[in-house]
């Protein structure tokens, strides 16, 4: 890589190993000097944040339209607003949350008290992709700043305009001290990776996921691993068809054109309701797109020509089960939203994570016979189940394991602070977003308080037979 990737310092060098030791070593120093640990400061960053995003606002749409066509509708809902809603709820929060709690003693520490407190880790480090380029950088930040840490944010590079106004934005609205932005590709995340960081969090997919832990292994650095996977929904017949179709399609196409970790991979629905719920799906994208959802302004594109090529010939194996759409354009990295029916099992768009405007419809005789085809395959991100039975939604909250589950939507589930957002297996570990942000942030401290008095003999020797009687 020969172009200047740092924007820390406008220094001109490459950022290798060195700079990034340098890096980390003036962070740490920060840390150590207490700034981060104040609850002045963390508020102060966190409100900054939201500041900056509010302030900001057209140059962020200007950056996710060059990266992405993302619509300003879609930006200013899944960007914006979703990030300065957990500025303003860590905000309101905070002071509970730095709060030690209080919990039981035991007999054997008879008179005591304890209580858990929440430690900052240290020097953080932030790797994020570049779907949702600002609130997936962002919301990582502000849970590494509301748990006291200093942070290290590395963005995507395949969102280059979202990167480079996060380095300027960072600089501008944020304390240098102790959060900085680091762009880079894949020599400088590397030079990035073989520090020594107190916690690690990446968002991407699981082929990159290996080297993160692998590389944070060598320093017994916790990480916590957003990825991805085949998201399925199962369709019942049981369905108001219009307000699933509606929501189906809010959380494929809407959400960025499919490229979304939690958006919809793959349907499952029976035989027999297939016919209607293409149906349902034909005429909803008809009133939300119009007629030719190519020329639609309301859609992103592809975010580049190797994602562009990689879905072009995923497509390209089942052509012949398209049963709506199939158009694309290379030139303008647009694939139209597309359907298709009862694609082989081994077809590659079974295999891997589509991560784009494909939409595959496997069909069942009952519902509860896709449950096993959901275990075949690796846990997935997101489970969706539209239906209006209670016994399914049962067997399916039940039976299905994924790292989060949403009945008769998609995708809202990650707007919940007071639920995780994290996979299971091959989906990832660990979890944030909300109070979830602070503890992945935080040391769980266990502390115990004794005093001088009830001092007991029996835990002291000599161990006599008669002591031994009392336990
Ligand atoms: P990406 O290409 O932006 O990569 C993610 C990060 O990994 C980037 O910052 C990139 O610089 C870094 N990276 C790439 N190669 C590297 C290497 N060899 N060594 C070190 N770092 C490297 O994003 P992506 O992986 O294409 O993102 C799509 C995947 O991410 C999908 O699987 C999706 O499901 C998943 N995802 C998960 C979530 C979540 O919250 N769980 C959110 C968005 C995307």
């Amino acid at each position: 890589v020969e172009k200047e990737m740092i924007k820390d310092g406008d220094v001109d060098e490459a950022f290798d190993a060195k700079r990034a030791a340098g890096l980390v070593g003036e962070l740490r120093r920060s840390f150590d000097s207490g700034t981060t640990r104040s609850y002045e400061w963390r508020i102060a960053q966190i409100k900054q944040i939201a500041k900056m995003m509010e302030e900001k606002e057209s140059e962020i749409f200007e950056a996710l339209r060059a990266d992405l066509s993302k619509p300003k509708f879609e930006a200013y809902v899944s960007e914006i607003s979703l990030t300065i809603a957990s500025c303003k709820h860590a905000v309101k929060e905070l002071r509970k949350w730095m709060a030690p709690e209080k919990v039981k003693t035991s007999l054997t520490t008879y008179p005591s008290s304890a209580e858990i407190v929440s430690e900052p880790l240290g020097v953080v480090l932030v790797i994020s992709a570049w779907n949702y380029p600002f609130l997936l950088s962002l919301e990582p930040v502000i849970g590494a700043i509301a748990a006291g840490n200093a942070v290290v944010l590395k963005p995507s590079e395949i969102a280059p305009a979202a990167s480079s106004l996060l380095a300027k934005l960072a600089d501008l609205y944020l304390d240098k001290s102790a959060v900085r932005v680091v762009e880079g590709e894949v020599p400088e995340t590397s030079a990035l990776l073989e520090q020594k960081w107190d916690k690690i969090l990446y968002t991407g997919n699981g082929r990159v996921g290996r080297i993160v832990m692998a590389a944070a292994a060598k320093h017994l650095t916790p990480v916590v691993l957003e990825l991805g996977g085949k998201c399925p929904a199962f369709v019942d017949s049981n369905v108001n068809l219009q307000v699933a179709a509606r929501r189906i399609i809010a959380g494929k196409w809407g959400c960025n054109n499919g490229q979304t970790c939690v958006s919809i991979d793959y349907i499952v629905t029976t035989k027999e309701f297939a016919p209607e719920l293409i149906g349902g799906l034909k005429r909803g994208l008809a009133e939300l797109f119009g007629e030719n959802a190519m020329d639609s302004k309301d859609i992103s594109r592809i975010v580049s020509s190797r994602h562009f090529l990689r879905l072009a010939k995923l497509l390209d194996e089942v052509s012949d089960k398209v049963v709506l759409g199939g158009e694309s354009d290379q030139t303008q990295l647009k694939i139209a939203p597309t359907i298709l029916l009862d694609v082989p099992q081994d077809a590659q768009i079974m295999q891997e994570e589509i991560f784009g405007p494909l939409l595959p419809i496997i069909t069942v005789g009952k519902i509860e016979d896709g449950f096993d085809l959901i275990k075949s395959k690796p846990k997935p991100l997101a489970a969706y189940l539209f239906t209006e039975s209670h016994q399914l939604k049962k067997d399916f909250v039940r039976d299905i394991s994924s790292g989060g589950m949403l009945i008769n939507d998609s995708v809202l589930h990650l707007t919940v602070p007071g639920l995780p957002f994290g996979g299971v297996g091959e989906s990832g570990m660990g979890a944030y977003h909300g109070k979830f942000s602070f503890d992945a942030f935080s040391h769980k401290k266990a502390v115990l308080y004794r005093s001088f008095g009830g001092d007991s003999d029996v835990r002291y020797p000599p161990y006599t037979p008669k002591k031994l009687g009392v336990m």
